[in-house]
């Protein structure tokens, strides 16, 4: 079952977010998952794993033409990783707000990056730019079924 089929049969957005290895190294791992824990998001899936060059090209594919490319690679090559899918209605823009800019010296505090970090090759969070990729990275970190279904009973307090 693909996680496009997942994301369509539930109707609702899905955001693949990732702590950097940095992150993971820095012991920032509970404080990244709270802060979308605490927003009320709904945690779909999670696993800490070493992945291989052939996942971490496909996951950025879209900037391999980039000077920084094989850097940004080694970079997420370094160390293992904590996945997430975070589950809700407008996930991906909300998760991209809670991180902030690509570069931590623009990013306000109070998110991730402005709180937290000091340089875009070493900003700790990754987070999905538009449902679609969503959708794909989920796909492409999270093979066959490891996506959780349950039903989260503070539901009714965080959306009427
Ligand atoms: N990156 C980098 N140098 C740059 C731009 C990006 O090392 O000049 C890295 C950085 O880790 C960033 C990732 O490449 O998070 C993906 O870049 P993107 O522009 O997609 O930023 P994001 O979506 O992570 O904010
Ligand atoms: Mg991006």
């Amino acid at each position: 079952r693909s996680a496009a089929h997942f994301a369509r049969t539930v109707r609702s957005e899905i955001s693949y977010v990732m702590v950097k290895p940095d992150g993971v190294q820095r012991g920032l791992v509970g404080e990244i998952i709270g802060r979308f824990e605490r927003k009320g998001f709904k945690l779909k899936a999670l696993q800490m794993r070493k992945c291989t060059r052939e996942i971490a090209e496909e996951h950025y594919k879209d900037l391999k033409q980039k000077p920084f490319f094989k850097d940004l690679v080694d970079y997420i090559l370094s160390g293992p990783v904590v996945a997430m899918v975070w589950e809700g209605d407008g996930v991906v823009a909300s998760a991209r707000k809670i991180i902030g800019a690509t570069n931590p010296l623009n990013a306000e505090p109070g998110t991730i990056r402005g709180d937290l970090c000091i340089q875009t090759g070493r900003n700790v969070v990754h987070g999905s730019d538009s449902p679609d990729n969503g959708e794909r990275e989920t796909g492409l970190w999270f093979q066959g079924d490891a996506s959780v279904e349950w039903s989260q009973t503070i539901q009714p307090w965080l959306t009427e």
